[in-house]
């Protein structure tokens, strides 16, 4: 794994900040890039791969006879020695890119640039070390394995297959084109201009055809290489078969939507004056009631609401204040607690494959079960509320319900970012369509503002005003993280069936949230996700939680709960 974890939020974020210095930008940018394109996992990544616990080396026979006279305890433990190193690299890498996005200075962005190009190849050389290939082959029947061990081998199999089936370039290659591609796109921001950002995008398409091709199988959508750094288990098929179920239910759902009324958040904030410093303040005090470890972690100010772990113990959150309205960075600080409790939480030792997060996907529901089915509810509100008066003069001036109906207003709008709850999935499905058509070969770059428009006129009723408010608005195409996408959707549907089977095992459970006690949802979820790492594939792990692999029935109720339709 490239690095351990950084996530972006969806609430608060402002789609059209002014981007800072650039190389400062691409830095962080490229951080995350690795984090979720590389072998790994999330912008963020810890996303574990494909990893199960039956692999099967399919190496040559050129092992070096050294390698048949070890047990397989001591291939194992040689394993975990040859690529303790590059973990530490990595942890370096994370810590590095956390700095050039938060206080390096302007120039350094050069030097640093080149320090984490040296830091990232050497990581790779030891990863595609040849007596990795052998130890892995010695270790093809693996019966005299634990089931952690086993795992670990699973993604370690997997990892070094794909790093050495790529040309030895490859990676190099890829961060060029990045570096490239992050650039043009922060100037095609500002020239508003998708024509401008094009050549750049297309060349890192290209490349990533090119990736699709090498490590595809025959017969299976291109696509699918690329969903599988992100979501394990996940191909275009299964995504479709999803798609065609909630697209039809979504459509209907933001028609009903449209019909009610009630104070919006800006309405409810009004008038008030929310110092950055307050908010901050009640942030911690939430971090601290939430179970946030903040001997093993950190809070800080970013321009996006993010996740970042840099090693074991070390897990920061940074988030945006607007002064005019407290909601953006406080949504922002659940999403975010729900991520960083979710890295706080997995198992020891930290470094090992099997102790990582389980997927993007499973990421994102932690975030998205705090942000959605805590964050939002009148229980959860009961006890926060008199503490925002309190915080910030008497404002919002509004009861519990008011708030709660206003967090949950549907109202289309062209940033994903800034989405509800609705009409969020199908920002989400406008993305992983183009994003499937392109590499299926059947829609080119030139052509995805024309398809862009057209989806969100069909999907959410409304005219993309200009190429920021449309085909630019996200960085993930500029970073290669193309497979991405899908992982919010998944991560907003597991987070509803996770809520589900919390509640029937937790009946107690609204009671206790509205006296200020949260320690039920957390030990559920210590218990079923944290505790587990990338032991199981993600669909396992959520079947074995939930009773069923993912599946949308409990989120559709989720979302059909929100809008009531008029007779
Ligand atoms: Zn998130």
């Amino acid at each position: 794994m490239e690095k351990p974890m950084a996530s972006e939020s969806k609430p608060g974020q402002k789609g059209r900040e002014t981007m800072k210095d650039h190389r400062q930008l691409v830095i962080l940018f490229l951080l995350v890039a690795l984090l979720c394109t590389g072998a790994c996992s999330s912008p963020n990544t810890a996303v574990t791969p494909a990893t199960t616990s039956v692999m099967t080396p399919s190496l040559s026979a050129s092992a070096s006879p050294t390698v048949f006279s070890l047990t397989p305890q001591q291939a194992y433990q040689e394993l975990v020695d040859l690529y303790r190193p590059a973990t530490y690299l990595e942890s370096a890498m994370a810590l590095a890119d956390w700095d050039s996005g938060k206080v390096m200075p302007a120039k350094a962005g050069t030097w640093r640039s080149e320090t984490r190009a040296a830091l990232a190849a050497m990581a790779n050389q030891i990863r595609t070390n040849p007596r990795i290939g052998e130890l892995l082959y010695r270790l093809a029947p693996i019966s005299a394995l634990s089931a952690e061990q086993a795992a670990n081998l699973g993604w370690w199999n997997w990892d070094y297959q794909r790093r050495t089936r790529l040309p030895v370039d490859f990676a190099s290659q890829e961060s060029e084109l990045i570096y490239n591609a992050v650039g043009a796109w922060q100037q095609a921001r500002s020239a508003d201009s998708f024509l401008s950002f094009q050549p750049a995008l297309q060349a890192l398409v290209s490349h990533f055809q090119e990736k699709a091709r090498i490590l595809g199988e025959s017969g299976g959508h291109p696509y699918d290489v690329l969903l599988a750094d992100y979501i394990p288990g996940w191909t275009v098929a299964r995504l479709d078969s999803l798609v065609a179920q909630l697209k039809p239910i979504l459509l209907a759902l933001v028609r009903d939507a449209a019909q009610k009324t009630g104070p919006t958040l800006m309405e409810l904030v009004r008038g008030g004056s929310y110092p950055p410093d307050a908010q901050k303040a009640l942030i911690r005090q939430m971090m601290t009631t939430l179970g946030f470890d903040s001997e093993a972690g950190l809070l800080w100010e970013g321009v996006h609401g993010m996740t970042e772990t840099i090693g074991a113990h070390d897990v920061r959150i940074s988030l945006p204040y607007d002064p005019a309205n407290p909601f953006p960075a406080l949504l922002a600080a659940i999403h975010e607690i729900g991520h960083g409790l979710y890295e706080q939480n997995l198992p020891s030792p930290y470094g090992l494959p099997a102790t990582f997060a389980a997927g993007l996907e499973i990421h994102e529901s932690q975030s998205r079960y705090y942000e959605n089915h805590l964050g939002r509810t009148a229980g959860f509100w009961q006890f926060w509320l008199p503490k925002l008066q309190q915080a910030f003069g008497g404002k919002p001036e509004a009861s519990v319900d008011q708030l709660v109906d206003a967090l949950h207003q549907v109202q289309p709008s062209f940033i994903r970012t800034q989405a509800d709850e609705v009409t969020y999935p199908l920002h989400v499905i406008l993305r992983y369509e183009i994003e499937r058509d392109l590499f299926a070969g059947t829609l080119q770059v030139q052509d995805i503002p024309r398809i862009w428009a057209g989806k969100m006129k069909e999907y959410l009723g409304l005219v993309v005003p200009d190429d920021n408010a449309g085909a630019l608005q996200d960085i993930h195409w500029a970073m290669g993280m193309f497979g991405y996408f899908p992982s919010y959707l998944l991560g907003s549907m597991v987070a509803a069936q996770l809520d589900a089977a919390m509640r029937k095992n937790l009946p107690k459970l609204d009671s206790q949230i509205e006296a200020g006690d949260f320690s039920a949802p957390r030990q559920w979820l210590q218990e079923k996700i944290w505790s587990k790492g990338s032991l199981w594939v993600p669909d396992t792990l959520v079947a074995k939680a939930t009773g069923s692999e993912p599946d949308p029935a409990d989120y559709i109720r989720h979302l059909q709960s929100l809008v009531s339709p008029t007779p």
